[in-house]
């Protein structure tokens, strides 16, 4: 099963992503999550992606596309796999279709996690990260158990710099230039399925297993 997340900063990609790659038992592949790993390592494409991030833009389609393609080619992908922050623009979402045209696949699902923006912008301000292991929780809807230390692996939790109020419009404007005309683009493909990611991420998460099945 190959499945694409589409939604805004915060919808709720990365929470849901997770629960379908325990769930489905296929790889959860994380753009920005690769990227974030890229930069604590201070590798050439962590610093070239860090100058697009910290402003809230979209890193170049050159620098996504072909990581992507590579990823999706590895072994552990054979069952399929789902997409969390990639793509985020119609020429990765070309490049992408090309990609599996020319080994004969094509992406099963696209689920656009639908939220407005006035609710994304107080779910950022309450989004935590783990410095250690990248996990992510929420002050009020999925809290530690211990205030500010990551459940899985002990560290620190902190707010990421491009979770800050200024940065998160700027980063909601670049959605909806770039990002949301992909939702006609599946429409079109015929593998759009919307769900009403404002409720309670387990109902959120029972919505997407009433598509993708049992
Ligand atoms: P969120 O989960 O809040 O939407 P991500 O972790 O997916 O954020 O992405 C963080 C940042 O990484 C983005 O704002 C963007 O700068 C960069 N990024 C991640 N994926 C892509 C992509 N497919 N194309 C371009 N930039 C990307
Ligand atoms: P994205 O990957 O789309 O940027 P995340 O999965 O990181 O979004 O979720 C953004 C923040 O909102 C996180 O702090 C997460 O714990 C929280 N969150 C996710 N889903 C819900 C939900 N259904 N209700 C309330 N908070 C949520
Ligand atoms: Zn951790």
């Amino acid at each position: 099963m190959k499945i694409i997340m589409l939604g805004a900063p915060g919808a709720g990609k990365g929470t849901q992503a997770k629960k379908i790659a325990a769930k489905y038992d296929i790889p959860h592949i994380s753009t920005g999550d690769i990227f974030r790993a890229n930069i604590k390592n201070g590798t050439e494409l962590g610093k070239k992606a860090k100058t697009y991030m910290d402003q809230g833009l979209l890193v170049p389609d050159e620098l996504v596309v072909d990581l992507v393609v590579d990823r999706v080619n590895q072994e552990d992908c054979s069952n399929g796999y789902v997409l969390d922050g990639f793509p985020r623009t119609i020429p990765q979402a070309e490049a992408l279709d090309k990609a599996l045209a020319d080994l004969g696949q094509k992406m099963d699902y696209a689920i656009d996690v639908d939220v407005p923006d006035e609710n994304i912008v107080n779910r950022m301000g309450g989004r935590r990260a783990c410095v250690g292991c990248g996990a992510t929780y929420h002050l009020v809807f999925a809290p530690t158990k211990e205030e500010g230390i990551c459940d899985t692996c002990g560290k620190e939790l902190i707010l990421r710099d491009d979770d800050k109020p200024e940065t998160v419009q700027k980063r909601l404007n670049v959605y909806h230039e770039q990002t949301q005309p992909l939702i006609e683009y599946y429409s079109k493909a015929g593998i759009l399925k919307t769900v009403d990611g404002t409720v309670d991420m387990n109902d959120v998460f029972q919505a997407i297993v009433d598509i993708l099945g049992e």
